[in-house]
């Protein structure tokens, strides 16, 4: 008796029914999503370019919108909710590290501490904050809002979590790129001066994860790597401590109140704020749509 059957006409090409339908259902959903809270978002700030904002009202007069992504991209954000989930719900939470609200799955129970260890199913809640800036006008859309990933405490010391999953390309630069952070004298201008993924990985992140630090009252705070193709090669994650820096804070602050004073009322005629990039030919810059303008000094 043979194993091998004779040759039978199965049909295995697959293609073309699934994918499509996943990527047009991420497509439909971007109304249903929830809406992001109305601010400054903590994790765009550091590369936010008040200057940008300003060029872009003055001379494409555009009306700020909801911000819209592609199928793609919205897929790599639920792959993300995925790994931060498995980490908060399923790791950190059993391990009885994670504090601050739980909700049990599909009830009204809420409670606040570690997550009880009651054979339920818990979901963390991010600690949210909402920062109003001194200087600018009354209303939601200029506030800093943001939500942490965690927080831990650790051997009875509290420390502010952010995770961040990342290709191996990047998680391997990491630890160069955190190490000569110590050299940054301009966090304004380190959004723009960026030209390799790990340095921008790590500034970027760290400048997060300062914001969420000062907003929640934490001294001390870990930027955690998990690498989306892990090998024998490297280590299972990588972490980084952080120290609360308040001039981080500073930094973000500044850059909503220079946009307030170039949106003057809503004609736009106020200062134009300095940029964030120190050449046209940086990376920032090449994403800028008003490059040109910035650099040959057409501010009228
Ligand atoms: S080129 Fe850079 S500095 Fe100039 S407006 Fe754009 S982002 Fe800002």
């Amino acid at each position: 008796m043979s194993w091998v059957s004779d040759a039978i006409d199965v049909p295995r090409e697959t293609s073309g029914i699934l994918v499509p339908k996943i990527l047009g259902f991420l497509g439909s959903d971007r109304d249903s999503s929830p809406p992001r809270a109305t601010g400054y978002h903590a994790s765009a700030m550091f590369d936010f370019c008040p200057r940008e904002t300003a060029l872009v009202h003055r001379h494409f007069k555009v009306v700020p919108g909801k911000e819209e992504f592609s199928s793609t991209t919205l897929f790599t954000f639920k792959r993300g909710s995925v790994t931060h989930g498995i980490l908060q719900n399923g790791v950190l939470a059993k391990m009885g590290v994670l504090v601050g609200w739980w909700c049990k799955l599909n009830t009204e129970e809420r409670v606040e501490g570690v997550c009880p260890q009651d054979g339920g199913v818990w979901e963390y809640e991010e600690p949210s904050f909402r920062v109003s800036i001194d200087g600018t006008p009354d209303g939601p859309q200029w506030d800093l809002v943001g939500a942490c990933d965690g927080i831990l405490v650790l051997d009875g010391q509290t420390v502010g979590l952010e995770a961040k999953s990342c290709k191996t390309s990047i998680y391997r630069g990491l630890p160069k790129a955190f190490e000569d952070m110590r050299l940054i004298r301009d966090w304004y201008a380190a959004g723009g001066g960026s030209s390799k993924w790990h340095d921008k990985y790590a500034r970027g992140h760290t400048f997060q994860l300062q914001i969420y630090l000062n907003a929640l009252g934490i001294e001390d705070g870990v930027v955690l790597y998990l690498p989306k193709e892990p090998t024998q090669d490297d280590p299972p994650l990588l972490e980084f401590a952080v120290k609360r820096d308040p001039g981080v804070m500073d930094v973000a602050k500044k850059k909503i109140r220079l946009v307030a004073e170039a949106e003057n009322g809503g004609d736009w005629r106020g200062p134009v704020p300095e940029g964030i990039c120190r050449t046209p030919g940086c990376l920032r810059a090449q994403k800028c749509p008003v490059v040109n303008q910035c650099f040959s000094g057409d501010l009228a």
